[in-house]
């Protein structure tokens, strides 16, 4: 088996975005995979809109009245500027601390990292013009690195959206040392229908069919990764699941999904749950599969159920030999879809260690992949999944404890949740003992 994965996994290491031709050519590779092991995947196919950004331009004008232009990406879904730009003074936010937050008013603001909404709800209320975040390190050259085109999440939406860029951490240090007396920036868009798919294989129970467990991976990557660790690894375990209920017919039924598109919103998953809403009740949980399969770096599970299943998957992690952390939270993944529905999942995925972070990189290649990293994960799924789908009663009780179903409401926003309309099934409690 080792040597199997480890050559699926090379023949769809490439890049393959969202919605392009790459994409699809990975998904028909995956179709024969799945055609060799003798079952046939539905396509599903589904659409979704975006706003690509079509021009994004940062000009510094320096006190000498001279310009200084400087490579942007524009952020998926943030606002636009107006037709003719935007100019105004320029503010390093380096803490979100109350002094720094008093002068950022009316300006382009340049941040170290990722925002989280509470951070961006700061700048909201501050009164930001828009802002600008980083990518790579100081330590990249334009040769070794890429720009990555950012994306505003869902959740943000809610407090009204900016215009917003990316810029190399090398770049950002340059527009600093120009200490520019002004910016000048520019972001539109153009809306675009992107095409993308969901490959879907149902092994059918043989006692409970209508009990569903769903197993699932994404095989799209971001652009300039070639996605083997993100998560072409995740894709070919689930091959490797289905290789192995091929003869072994499972109580309950294994729903086993490829999901296109994760990487540009978690739009596969979200599609198939808009598209199949009647199998809402049937799904017991959600097994995701994201990121592994390299040789540095820890196994991380990520339980997002209740209190007895992560004590449950730790004993059977005691049980079974395998070595991996766990963690109740959400994971930012296919998963957190199911969530949204009021279904509880379990997410295996991979941490680096410092510095050997790749993730949505050109570096997320073969080149740390493990053969025998990829089948240990292969197995631990295919046991993990077994102890489900043939338990005399399902081990993982089918709601969402408070405090993640309010994770998962401020990861996709209220005004986007379903689980603001649709809460979650409250946990039914043992009866007390008594005689
Ligand atoms: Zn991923």
């Amino acid at each position: 088996m080792a040597e199997k994965i480890y050559e699926r996994l090379e023949r769809i290491s490439f890049s393959r975005p969202s919605g392009t031709k790459e994409e699809r050519r990975a998904a028909e590779i995956l179709i024969r995979e799945i055609r060799g092991i003798g079952l046939e995947p539905e396509v599903e196919e589904f659409t979704y809109l975006r706003r690509y950004p079509k021009e994004a331009e940062l000009r510094a004008i320096l006190e000498d009245g001279s310009e200084e232009a400087f490579q942007v990406t524009g952020v998926i879904d943030a606002a636009e500027t107006p037709e003719e730009g935007t100019e105004t003074e320029f503010y390093y936010l380096k803490s979100f601390d109350e002094v720094s937050l008093t002068r950022v008013k009316g300006k382009l603001v340049l941040i170290h990292d990722r925002l989280s909404p509470q951070e961006y709800e700061r700048l909201r209320k501050a009164g930001i013009a828009g802002y600008l975040t980083t990518s790579g390190t100081v330590r990249d050259t334009y040769e070794n690195s890429d720009l990555e085109t950012g994306r505003f999440r869902d959740n943000l939406h809610d407090l009204g959206a900016v215009p917003a860029f990316t810029i190399r951490m090398i770049d950002a240090v340059n527009l600093l040392r120009s200490r520019p007396k002004k910016v000048f920036f520019k972001l539109r868009f153009r809306e675009e229908e992107i095409h993308s798919q969901n490959l879907v294989v149902t092994i059918e129970g043989k006692k409970y069919p209508d009990q569903i467990l769903v197993a699932g991976a994404h095989y799209d990557s971001v652009p300039f990764s070639l996605g083997s660790w993100d998560n072409g690894a995740g894709a070919v375990r689930i091959l490797e699941l289905l290789e192995y209920y091929k003869n072994r017919i499972p109580d309950r039924t294994v729903k086993a999904i490829l999901f296109g598109s994760e990487e540009t919103g978690l739009r596969g998953s979200r599609a198939f749950l808009a598209a199949h809403a009647d199998l809402g009740e049937q799904i017991l949980a959600m097994l995701n599969v994201d990121v592994g399969g390299s040789i540095l770096g820890k196994e991380i599970i990520f339980v997002t159920a209740s209190d007895d299943t992560e004590v449950w998957i730790r004993q059977l992690l005691k049980e079974v030999g395998y070595e991996a952390v766990t963690t109740q939270k959400l994971m930012s993944s296919d998963s957190a879809s199911f969530n949204d529905w009021g279904i509880p999942s379990i997410s295996i995925g991979q941490g680096a260690p410092r510095g050997g972070g790749y993730m949505h990189t050109r570096y997320d290649n073969m080149d740390l992949i493990d053969e025998k990293v990829l089948k240990e994960e292969a197995e631990f799924l295919n046991t993990l999944a077994d102890r489900l789908v043939n338990a005399k009663v399902f081990p993982i009780p089918r709601f969402l404890p408070e405090k993640l179903q309010k994770e998962v409401i401020s990861y996709f926003g209220a005004s986007q949740s379903r689980l603001v309309s649709h809460p979650a099934k409250p946990e039914e409690k043992p009866l007390p003992f008594h005689f």
